[in-house]
Formats: C-alpha cells, sequence, structure tokens
C-alpha cells in the first residue's frame, strides 16, 4: 500500500516527541495494509527493546510491542504457575486471528488493542481477564484503564492524540479462574463472527464476555447467589445488549450474530456451571 507522504521513520516510544501526522508503528501490519496520504512519520516501537513478557506474583505484564506469537508461546513456560488455569484461553485467542505468518510474527498485543476491530482476539482474551492497559501521554502523564473500557466501539478507543499503549497487565485473581471459550466463524478461515468466554473465578463470580458478535467487549456478571438459569442468561443478554451493539459487516448480520452469541452463551453456561445450564431450567 502506498505511504508515500511518511518523509521519516523515527525509532522512539516516547509520547513527547509525537506531533500531528505521526503515527506510532508497532507489527505494521494494519499500517501498510491500509496505506495513508496524511501519516507524515512513522514512530517505531520496536526501538524500545521492552521485555515482552513479565510474570509477576500478582499476574502478568505484557509489553504492548509483545507479538502474537510470543503470547501463543506463554502456555507451559515454567514460569507460569499450573494453578493459573486460564491460560487455556490463550492458544485459542491466538488461533482466532487465522493469521498469516506475519501477522503471526510481527503483530502485536498492542496494536490489536489499539486497532479496536470487533474482531481482535487479543481484545477479547484480555477483557475476558479484567485487563488493564498503561497508557503514556505527552506531558509526562499515565494513566490505566480496563480494556473493555478502552474499547468504545468499531475502530473506536478512548487514545488521545500522542497517546501510547505501554503495557498490559492479567491479574491473578483471573488466571487463577476456571474458564470456557466459544468462537464462531461465518466461514471455515473466517473472521470471528462471534465470541463468548466464561470466567469462573474462585470466589464463585461468574462472568460471561461476549465480543466478536458486538462493536465492543460486553461483560454479564452473577455472583454465586445469582447463577442464572439458561431462560435468565437469555434475557440478561438482551438488557445488556441493545440491537445496535450487534456488529454489522460482511462477515455476519446482527440476527446471526445475536443468535450465535445466544447460542453459544448457554453452552458456556452449561460447561462451567453444569447444574444451571440446559436442562436445569426451575
Ligand atoms: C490479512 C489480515 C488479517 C487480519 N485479521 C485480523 C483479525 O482477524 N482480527 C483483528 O483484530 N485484526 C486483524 N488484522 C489487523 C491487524 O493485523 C491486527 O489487528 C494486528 O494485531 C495489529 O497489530 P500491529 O502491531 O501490526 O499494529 P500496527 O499496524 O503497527 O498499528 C495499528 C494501529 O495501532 C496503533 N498502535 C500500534 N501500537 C500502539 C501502541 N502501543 N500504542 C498506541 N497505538 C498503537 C498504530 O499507530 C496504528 O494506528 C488483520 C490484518 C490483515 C492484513
Amino acid at each position: 500500500m502506498d505511504m508515500n507522504t511518511v518523509e521519516a521513520m523515527v525509532p522512539t516510544s516516547d509520547p513527547n516527541e509525537f506531533r500531528t501526522g505521526d503515527a506510532w508503528l508497532a507489527g505494521g501490519t494494519v499500517l501498510f495494509s491500509q496505506g495513508s496520504q496524511t501519516l507524515t512519520r512513522l514512530l517505531d516501537l520496536a526501538s524500545a527493546g521492552w521485555t515482552p513478557i513479565t510474570v509477576r506474583q500478582d499476574g502478568i505484564e505484557f509489553a504492548a510491542t509483545c507479538t502474537i506469537a510470543e503470547l501463543h508461546a506463554l502456555p507451559g513456560d515454567p514460569a507460569v504457575p499450573p494453578a493459573w488455569k486460564a491460560m487455556d484461553l490463550v492458544r485459542p485467542a491466538c488461533d482466532s486471528f487465522v493469521a498469516s505468518f506475519k501477522i503471526w510474527n510481527l503483530s502485536t498485543m498492542g496494536g490489536n488493542i489499539a486497532t479496536s476491530l470487533p474482531a481482535g482476539p487479543v481484545i477479547s482474551l484480555c477483557s475476558a481477564l479484567d485487563a488493564s492497559l498503561e497508557i503514556h501521554a505527552p506531558g509526562g502523564t499515565v494513566r490505566r484503564e480496563t480494556v473493555a473500557e478502552f474499547v468504545q466501539g468499531d475502530a473506536t478507543n478512548s487514545l488521545q492524540p500522542g497517546e501510547l499503549i505501554r503495557s498490559i497487565f492479567i491479574p491473578v485473581h483471573a488466571l487463577r479462574a476456571r474458564t470456557a471459550f466459544r468462537r464462531l466463524s461465518l466461514t471455515n478461515l473466517g473472521r470471528t463472527g462471534a465470541m463468548v468466554i466464561g470466567r469462573l473465578d474462585e470466589d464463585g463470580l461468574f462472568t460471561l464476555t461476549v465480543s466478536g458478535s458486538t462493536t465492543r467487549p460486553m461483560h454479564l456478571r452473577f455472583g454465586p447467589d445469582e447463577y442464572p438459569t439458561p431462560a435468565l442468561l437469555l434475557s440478561r443478554l438482551d438488557e445488556t445488549i441493545a440491537p445496535a451493539d450487534y456488529h454489522d459487516d460482511i462477515h455476519g448480520r446482527p440476527p446471526w450474530r445475536r443468535a450465535m452469541t445466544r447460542r453459544l452463551g448457554v453452552e458456556v453456561l452449561g460447561e462451567l456451571l453444569p447444574s444451571f445450564g440446559p436442562g436445569n431450567e426451575r
């Protein structure tokens, strides 16, 4: 794709160097596939040399430049405690890219979140696990926001000019949870049309995260005293997700996305809470 207005590639991760006409460059799989007639400089984050993954007692910190290949390789790493059962989600989420060699090895977690597509697998994974972002702004301020709040719609998020996603943090309480994963696409190797991830925390909190079918990630949460039956879950889905929240493009029309979300939601309920799933209407 043409980017013939770009005059310079600057190796920096300092938001104070950002000026109008700049874009942060991570893996480049969006920037170089879409092209641009307006960008004048690319600020190359690869030069930052950030450690891709840091496993800590309180969770896992990923540099924004961590690649999908590096994320995919994490489960089974001896540094990751076996009790962190939610690591089971990592590989199915990465595989949801149905990615080429280039995307797999170059595209980054931060780039996926900043692109904010409904079918962003890193967005789905991170939202389901209550991940938060560390965002650096020009002037030196730093703010934190959950991934689910950060993504506001199709290719829309809370980033302000010059702001940089520095890292993503997944907290230990979510990593210790049991999880269930469902994904559907209209075609065998197609883009995600609906993804539903269930999480059952050690304290009994049940979280259902809907993404892919909706323009932004959406949570439904139930305490141990309010676990839903399938019928209740379906009515909560309709209360939480308005018709306009379902994404509409060539990868799926809203009525199909809604129907698949409902089907996958009930499947996830049945897997994580079998005594409340299908056949247990009361
Ligand atoms: C064939 C093909 C298939 C694809 N399939 C999918 C798919 O199924 N799902 C999906 O979500 N995407 C898909 N993509 C889009 C894209 O490859 C991914 O979203 C990828 O993860 C983007 O990461 P990147 O590091 O390459 O981003 P880049 O191209 O480097 O950057 C993308 C945007 O994010 C900004 N940015 C990057 N890093 C940061 C940061 N740390 N802080 C602030 N802003 C930042 C850039 O300025 C730019 O605006 C596909 C692309 C192609 C070409």
